[in-house]
């Protein structure tokens, strides 16, 4: 094993647990993070005068049983368990998330919830044929009115689209098995089982990659001490493929650079604010569905731990933006984000503008993969490629795969990686989150009887 290095590029959850594995196995290896303060990537928390912030705040959940351990093997005695809330701001109300049937009756209202029954009717009597888009997969299954109410205005304020051109696969991954009676069946009777999947209740900077005679070679870097060049055995990325691709020297075949070159991303921006208050709410976060607002979620940082606040009189908010690069939200002044955020919260009525002290942004590049229609060729065209090409070249993580991987996913893809790479197995880590998900469940046993909860091998898939 003394002749691998192995070098990460990026120091996110994908690229420190893919290290941490590496070292677990005594493999030496580099990890290279373009941020000069954080590691952590879009999970990280950051401080501003003693106020700790996510850049949205993230809740951890897993079904997948090693990552859980590696958890606590990691945190022992600080794994810090809170209690979740959360609701939806709606037409000036607010609903319990998950939805609660006794709640949704009385705010919906006799009248609107005999519309949504009637929509769905209709739905389920005449379904689409071909599900391409996000709303033709939710009206399938939840009727006309029920996609109107809860899914279409916040999703086209995470992906900037109109529902109908956000791709049904997003949705299937993200809230595959909730059909509108699972669902009303949780609402009604509670979650028994818990089989619903979106109603769980937690620098330097690589600038070149160089190859020649297919591998990987090394990789430039350019840090506060110049530029720099790591040479290395096998290469593991979780830098968002456009990147990655761009940065190959020499270029790859156009076709590839074509390829990645239309994968596309939603960014998004942070602005926190402490507010003189003690408390505000009690919920983690507030899902906000309307329209007339531009922020789309609020998290009430002091509600996931008061650690995340110094002073115990004021609250920190976080109030979420989607946006692109580039756009009118993204290029406005911190002072005008601010104030946004300020006469926000006071439409919404959470507090007086004169309330919010001081507050801070942070902008999020490449926050969300976009799935649109072509991303899954575009993806199997890199993918194909460099498998063939550049073999010691292993792509995990969330834009490392362009999958929409949570911390979990893009913690197992990476860890899978590592083992490879450490120990000759052949995981197919682009089963994680698709196939794997299934895997994990049907061998939720294995446990039991001392196997490991992980994705199939391809050759034993095959
Ligand atoms: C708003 C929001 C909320 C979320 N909430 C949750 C949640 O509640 N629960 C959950 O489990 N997951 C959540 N996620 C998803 C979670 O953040 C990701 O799954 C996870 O961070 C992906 O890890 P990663 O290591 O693959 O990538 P990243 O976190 O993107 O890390 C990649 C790292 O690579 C670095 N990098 C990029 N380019 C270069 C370069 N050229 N050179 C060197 N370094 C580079 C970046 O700085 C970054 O540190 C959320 C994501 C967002 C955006």
């Amino acid at each position: 094993m003394a002749s691998k290095h192995v070098v990460i590029l990026g120091a996110g959850p994908a690229g420190l647990t893919a290290a941490y594995e590496l070292n677990r196995h005594g493999v030496p290896l580099t990890v290279l993070e373009k941020d000069p303060r954080f590691v952590g990537g879009l999970a990280r928390t950051v401080e501003r005068d003693g106020y700790r912030f996510d850049l949205g705040g993230h809740r951890f959940f897993t079904k997948a049983l090693e990552v859980d351990d590696l958890w606590h093997e990691v945190l022992g005695d600080e794994f810090l368990r809170r209690p979740r809330m959360s609701r939806i701001y709606w037409n000036n109300r607010y609903l319990d998330y998950p939805l609660r049937g006794p709640d949704v009756i009385r705010k919906l209202g006799p009248v609107e919830l005999a519309r949504c029954m009637g929509s769905y009717l209709v739905a389920a009597a005449r379904p689409k044929r071909e599900e391409s888009s996000l709303e033709d997969w939710v009206t399938n299954r939840f009727g006309r009115r029920l996609f109107e109410l809860f899914f279409q205005s916040y999703n086209e304020k995470v992906w900037g689209v109109p529902a109908s051109e956000i791709r049904a696969e997003w949705a299937a991954q993200r809230i595959k098995g909730l059909s509108f009676f699972s669902a009303a069946r949780a609402a009604f009777f509670g979650n028994k089982g818990n089989k619903i999947k979106s109603l769980i209740s937690e620098g330097a900077e690589v600038t070149s990659i160089r190859h020649s005679g297919g591998m990987i070679r090394s990789v430039a870097i350019q840090g506060a001490s110049g530029r720099q060049v790591i040479e290395g055995t096998d290469f593991i990325s979780t830098l968002p493929i456009r990147e990655l691709i761009e940065r190959c020297d020499p270029p790859l075949p156009t076709p590839v650079r074509e390829a990645a070159a239309k994968l596309k991303y939603r960014d998004f921006l942070t602005v926190a604010v402490v507010v003189k208050r003690d408390s505000l709410f009690p919920d983690n976060w507030i899902y906000i569905h309307d329209p007339a607002v531009k922020v789309g979620r609020i998290q009430n940082f002091k509600n996931w731990s008061p650690d995340m606040v110094p002073d115990q009189r004021a609250t920190c908010l976080g109030l979420e933006y989607f946006c692109f690069e580039g756009d009118g939200l993204w290029t406005s002044s911190d002072e005008e984000l601010v104030d946004l955020g300020r006469r926000e919260l006071a439409t919404l009525g959470i507090c007086r503008p004169e309330e919010v002290a001081w507050g801070a942004t942070v902008r999020v590049q490449k926050a969300y993969p976009v799935y649109d229609d072509q991303y899954r060729e575009h993806v199997a065209v890199v993918r194909e490629y460099l498998e063939r090409a550049l073999p010691n070249l292993h792509l995990v993580g969330r834009n490392g795969m362009h999958h929409y991987n949570n911390q979990d996913h893009s913690m197992m893809t990476a860890l899978l990686a590592a083992r490879n790479i450490a120990t000759g197995t052949t995981y197919d880590v682009w089963k994680v989150n698709s196939d794997a998900e299934y895997h994990e469940e049907a061998r939720a046993s294995d446990r039991e009887i001392g196997g490991r909860h992980v994705p199939m091998r391809i050759d034993e898939a095959a």
